[in-house]
């Protein structure tokens, strides 16, 4: 179809064309009917032998009459064609503007207004609106796995299957890539047919889709609003405050395990507000130097004897107060914050631990994110050689989730990791699912076995078995283990008779501040002295002089 590209006649100017038309041709049939009243008789007559020939000037008239009523009819309807061929044309681009050609629904630019159309319209019915915010859940895998023209396919199929299931005054709308909103009219009180709408949207949606010799599978979050007083608390939500309730409503149904519908409910919008003071307090605490280091002792079980620490982060937001890092570290991997606050963390962490004794290690936990950066190696390194802690004291613990992504960049990182004699622990081994292969192929130094087997032991559960294989796994690999979450001598016992561990664990104490860490090293004479610089053996004192050349 081809758009008519003139500019749009302003309809009034149109309108007083026509009349102009229309008056001249009418005009031109009065003048006719008057002149030709007088003028036919006399021809009649001179024609039949009757009379004189008739007035030429007369004749005249009238021919000239026969053609103004010509000309005036004619203009009238070219112009009337004119008009309603601009009016199609503005009519299509109209539609143009306001469909999304794909799919056919509104676009964001018309659904809006479409809604709250809709939502003034059930109002005054007497009825509510759901707004149900429709999100795709792999679109973009799709997209990279299988080309866009099949991403277009299934956006297209996805549309199709979510009208197909709107009842006839319910309206659809694409807003962004893979998110479209669906707006239905309802009965107050009527939330059972918007739900059973919700979960038949996510079935027919994530059912597969075949195209083109391929099926695929698009699963979609489903997040529900609706206009109805009592969910929300708050009387005559327009349409922008409906769409943003779904909205948010959608994101929890993503966090809840995707495929499924989530129902808005007030506690989404205070979790939002939480969320983003946390995102704040978290940029600002790392300036505030807010973020600090808390040292758990790590302890040989069989001899009893302090052998290292690890670093658990700890925020003392001024105001949350002192906050887990299982709070905090997801939050600021979210918003890219991780690198930085880490660094910080492992800055303030070597600068404390390179006067403890030279026999204690350092263990500190990296986010699979920063394992991302191919600079990550060397960041460790440069910190390493600012603080003046030696290589080989560090021990750096990655959690099984790193090996599952991008395996090739942890190789090449960790390599240089242990080019520099940095050690490397598995992390909470266990939870995760690394193969034996992938065990094997990476050098790792050691295995941390996951507090939750050691917890469940203390209860008499099954997992003493379980412990002890990981255990002989370890040996099996040559790896030595540390046990997480002793909580008790019970437990500790049990673990003295499996083999040579370390372990950690509240038994031995809660994780400390620096300055209980440095209290407890004075008692035990553990700390170098102040003056002193911490011994280092040859090979030591090689490693250092080989990572500042390096990091140089
Ligand atoms: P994780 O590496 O498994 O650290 C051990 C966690 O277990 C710590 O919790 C510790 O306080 C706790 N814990 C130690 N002994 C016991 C025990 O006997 N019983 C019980 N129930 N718990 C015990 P925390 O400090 O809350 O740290 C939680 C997780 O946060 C850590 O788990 C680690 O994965 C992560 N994390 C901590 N600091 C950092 C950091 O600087 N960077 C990154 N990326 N992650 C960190
Ligand atoms: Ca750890
Ligand atoms: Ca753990």
């Amino acid at each position: 179809m081809k758009l008519n590209h003139k500019e749009p006649m302003p309809r009034n100017l149109s309108a007083d064309r026509d009349v102009v038309a229309l008056g001249i041709a009418v005009a031109a049939a009065i003048l006719f009917v008057g002149t030709g009243g007088t003028v036919m008789p006399q021809i009649v007559r001179a024609w039949m032998g009757h009379g004189g020939a008739p007035d030429v000037a007369l004749i005249n008239a009238v021919l000239l009459n026969i053609a103004l009523l010509l000309f005036g009819w004619r203009r009238y309807r070219d112009l009337h064609r004119e008009i309603a061929e601009r009016r199609h044309a503005e009519g299509l681009a109209r539609a143009l503007a306001e469909i999304d050609p794909l799919t056919n629904c509104l676009n964001r630019r018309s659904g809006m207004p479409a809604i709250e159309n809709l939502r003034q319209t059930a109002q005054n019915r007497g009825c509510e609106l759901a707004v149900l915010m429709i999100d795709l859940d792999n679109f973009k895998s799709i997209n990279d796995n299988h080309g866009h023209h099949m991403g277009d396919c299934v956006l297209m199929e996805a549309s199709s299957r979510a009208k197909a299931l709107l009842p006839p005054d319910g309206l659809m709308a694409r807003i962004g890539g893979d998110e479209f909103l669906c707006a239905i009219v309802y009965e107050p009180f009527g939330f059972a047919r918007i739900d059973s709408f919700a979960s038949a949207l996510v079935a027919a949606i994530s059912a597969p889709i075949e195209s083109a010799n391929l099926t695929i599978e698009a699963t979609v979050s489903v997040g529900v609003a609706t206009s109805e007083e009592d969910v929300g608390g708050d009387a005559a939500l327009d349409a922008a405050a409906l769409v943003h309730r779904a909205d948010l409503a959608m994101y929890h149904a993503k966090k809840q395990g995707r495929n499924r519908h989530f129902w808005f409910n007030p506690q989404l919008e205070s979790d939002l507000r939480f969320r983003s003071e946390m995102e704040t307090g978290i940029r600002q605490g790392i300036l505030a130097g807010e973020f600090v280091p808390y040292f758990e002792q790590q302890i040989d079980l069989d001899t009893g004897k302090l052998v290292g620490f690890e670093m658990l982060a700890r925020w003392h937001s001024p105001r949350f107060g002192v906050v887990s890092p299982e709070v905090f570290i997801p939050i600021a991997e979210e918003i890219d914050l991780i690198a930085e606050l880490s660094e910080c963390l492992i800055r303030q962490a070597l600068n404390e631990a390179k006067d403890w004794h030279p026999s204690l290690t350092l263990s500190v936990n990296i986010s699979p994110l920063q394992l991302r950066d191919p600079w990550f190696a060397q960041k460790i390194l440069q910190m390493l050689v600012e603080s003046g802690f030696p290589p080989q004291r560090l021990e750096v613990e990655i959690t099984e989730s790193c090996l599952h992504e991008n395996i090739g960049s942890v190789r090449a990182i960790v390599a240089s990791l242990k080019n520099q004699g940095i050690r490397l622990s598995l992390d909470d081994f266990g939870t995760g699912y690394s193969s034996l292969a992938q065990l094997r192929s990476l050098p790792f130094d050691r295995l941390k076995i996951d507090r939750s087997f050691i917890a469940e032991m203390a209860n008499g559960g099954s997992n003493i078995e379980l412990v002890e294989a990981i255990i002989s796994l370890g040996r099996g690999l040559d790896l030595p283990v540390t046990a997480e979450g002793v909580e008790n001598a019970e437990v500790l016992a049990q673990l003295q008779g499996i083999g040579d561990l370390k372990g950690q664990g509240f038994f031995y104490g809660q994780p400390e501040d620096s300055t209980t860490t440095r209290d407890r090293l004075a008692a035990l004479d553990m700390l170098a002295s102040p003056n002193v610089a911490p011994v280092e053996s040859p090979m030591e004192q090689a490693v250092v002089a080989r990572a500042r050349r390096i990091a140089h």
